[in-house]
């Protein structure tokens, strides 16, 4: 097959000029176009050439992580597209049920909107400041992706919800931000994922962090799907030799640069391409951190897992967290309960070495903090989760075991309760 470092992106628009779309059955078809209606739906011409297996697509994860399948959505739902679309009704009223059903896949989760911080009675709306050493910035150019992953939370963004978008065009405000918040040590750089943005925007973001008046940041994270979806972006892009200067600019001036790396399947560090994008990225001095979700029909067996971080180590790349999916958009499809979640991460941790286990997870992103499933164990007569926070709104909460009781339906935090009789978890008032 002939590499290109054309990108081509396809949506619902044109996604029937996709070569190998004439294998797809009529209902895949149908569903495609019914489920994307809803959800965001988009991938590329790399993602369908070299991380799809087209001879196994009933069960394949990459065509699940990028396509609509059926099963995305309710019934009730799906059934209520498609009798509009059978109807042949305009496309305002299409509009409207699709944006209906949106509201009621709560697209804005977690309650990221209270991490908003003010400066001088101004909401500084691109920017998130949950733990104190953090700070995350959403570029406003960064809000889109190369491809977009079927069980995003952060699909509101994508789908023309522009009031949910959390974006900011001014860097003075982050730099003002960050000189008022001398606390602050790391800066991440997220969306959406950034690397969509040239490398002359990213760079009019970056480079006032490289001031010296900043010493007090001392690393600079981009979170990014880019590696899995469109590695060209390091390699081959009119501006990719530019990126490179960029990362060797930020490493020389005494920053550590991570690349938080977001990959869900070893399948998508198989290729030449990949690989050589992660040599590209180690050679500037920048590290790479991986983290991904654990899903259901994508990456729901220890196997998997244990081979990715194995993968991940060989090529140079550090492990770092394995998170729960949150409670969004087609999250009934992809669900695991946390019994699952804890026993595929401990059955892929306990066959990889030493090396391999800076991962930390299975992790929830809540209201709270980050809160990791250590495990399940009975205690007496009671079977317990065993918790405990990796980050925490209050770092004084970090690292200190909790029990909630045993509950094998739970998929979230708020479905659990304390164990031992307690009325409320050791962090939570009065
Ligand atoms: C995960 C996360 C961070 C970064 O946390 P680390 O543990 O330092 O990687 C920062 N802010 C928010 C809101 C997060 O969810
Ligand atoms: S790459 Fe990240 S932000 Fe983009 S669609 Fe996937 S999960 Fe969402």
């Amino acid at each position: 097959m002939i590499m290109t470092n054309q990108i081509k992106t396809y949506t619902l628009r044109n996604y029937k000029t996709i070569p190998q779309i004439a294998t797809l059955s009529d209902e895949m078809i149908e569903a495609i176009e019914v489920v994307g209606r809803v959800l965001p739906f988009k991938t590329n011409n790399y993602v369908i050439d070299n991380l799809i297996d087209w001879t196994q697509i009933e069960s394949d994860p990459m065509f699940t992580l990028t396509f609509p399948r059926k099963e995305m959505l309710s019934k009730k739902h799906y059934n209520a597209i498609k009798k509009l679309l059978e109807k042949g009704v305009d496309k305002a009223i299409l509009d409207k049920k699709a944006y209906e059903i949106r509201m009621e896949l709560n697209p804005n989760p977690a309650g990221q909107e209270h991490n908003v911080p003010e400066m001088n009675n101004v909401k500084l709306k691109g920017i998130q400041h949950k733990y104190p050493e953090t700070v995350l910035f959403f570029p406003s150019q960064g809000q889109t992706c190369h491809a977009y992953c079927s069980f995003c939370f952060r699909w509101p963004q994508f789908s023309g919800m522009s009031d949910f978008k959390f974006a900011m065009n001014e860097t003075n405000l982050l730099a003002q931000y960050l000189l008022q918040n001398p606390q602050v040590t790391d800066v991440l750089f997220t969306g959406g994922d950034p690397m969509t943005m040239s490398t002359r925007l990213l760079s009019t973001y970056i480079n006032i962090l490289i001031e010296p008046e900043f010493k007090h940041i001392h690393t600079i994270r981009i979170g990014t799907k880019a590696l899995s979806y469109w590695p060209y972006r390091f390699t081959k892009d009119a501006d990719s030799d530019e990126l490179i200067k960029l990362f060797e600019r930020i490493v020389r001036a005494g920053k550590n640069l991570a690349i938080q790396a977001h990959f869900n399947h070893s399948a998508e560090l198989k290729t030449l391409a990949v690989k050589e994008s992660i040599q590209k990225i180690r050679s500037t001095g920048a590290q790479i951190r991986t983290q991904s979700p654990v899903l259901k029909h994508i990456n729901d067996k220890p196997e998997i897992w244990a081979e990715m971080w194995r993968k991940q180590v060989d090529l140079g790349c550090i492990p770092y967290y394995m998170f729960v999916a949150r409670d969004t958009g087609s999250k009934r499809y992809f669900e695991l309960t946390l019994d699952k979640c804890w026993n595929i991460f401990r059955k892929a941790y306990r066959q990889v070495s030493g090396v391999c286990r800076t991962v930390r997870g299975p992790s929830m992103s809540c209201e709270p903090g980050k809160i990791q499933v250590l495990g399940v164990q009975q205690v007496e007569a009671e079977k317990v989760y065993v918790l405990r926070f990796l980050q925490g709104r209050d770092p004084s909460w970090v690292n200190i075991p909790f029990f909630a009781k045993y509950d094998p339906s739970a998929t979230w935090f708020d479905q659990l309760e304390p164990a031992f009789g307690e009325e409320k978890f050791f962090f939570e008032a009065g």
